[in-house]
């Protein structure tokens, strides 16, 4: 079998770990406050009582939090060095690590979806550990996003920090949009999707990512 680690396209731009602090004057801070009192007195919050005084401000920060992701993260930098000894068999080792938790803002109607992650990769010359997974999952999801392109971006810049021979990427999330508009089904869970590299071409490969996650295959 040829041994050719997969290399990120030239058009994905990394996203994760460039840092990008956002600064918020407390001018800007207050004007925005403001707003956000508007809009939640005009839908019949009452504004007055202790309770909910401070709410437009701890709903301004909620929101800065949940995106904190746009900031990206300097500790995602490195991939620890590790030996590839080529062949078949150092091409279908896979490690799979997950559930990896997510909370994420849809840029539709800017509310929660939420879940977990499972990643798999098959290491070429370095290998990432559980925390960094985990980090690189928050870098991604804690952004106005869409769960499909999330979990390509995990995928692609997995690819790009690690240069593996393949990456398997899976993610399920319930959706606060749909959930609140009281469609039918009973907490229906987005499931998505993302294969790089030797994953692709080996369907062996990708039933064992499945098996190992503990998952059922989505259809
Ligand atoms: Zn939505
Ligand atoms: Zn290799």
């Amino acid at each position: 079998m040829t041994h050719h680690p997969v290399t990120a396209r030239d058009e994905d731009a990394p996203i994760a770990d460039l840092i990008h602090p956002r600064a918020i004057s407390d001018a800007d801070r207050i004007r925005f406050e403001g707003y956000l009192a508007e809009i939640f007195t005009a839908l019949g919050l009452d504004l007055s009582s202790q309770a909910t005084a401070d709410t437009p401000r701890r709903h301004l920060r909620a929101l800065y939090e949940a995106t904190i992701g746009y900031e990206g993260d300097p500790k995602l930098l490195t991939a620890f060095p590790t030996v590839c000894h080529g062949g078949a068999n150092c091409e279908l080792a896979q490690v799979v690590e997950g559930p990896i938790p997510y909370f994420s803002l849809c840029e539709h109607h800017a509310l929660p979806f939420f879940g977990e992650a499972w990643v798999g990769y098959v290491a070429h010359e370095g290998i990432i550990g559980i925390s960094k997974l985990t980090r690189l999952v928050r870098v991604v999801t804690r952004r106005f996003g869409v769960q499909e392109q999330m979990t390509h971006q995990i995928a692609d810049e997995l690819t790009r920090m690690m240069e593996p021979h393949g990456v398997a990427v899976y993610v399920e999330g319930h959706h606060l949009c749909t959930q609140m508009r009281g469609v039918r089904e009973l907490h229906p869970k987005t499931r998505t999707t993302a294969f790089r590299g030797t994953y692709t071409e080996h369907a062996a490969l990708r039933s064992e990512f499945f098996d190992v996650a503990g998952l059922r295959r989505p259809a």
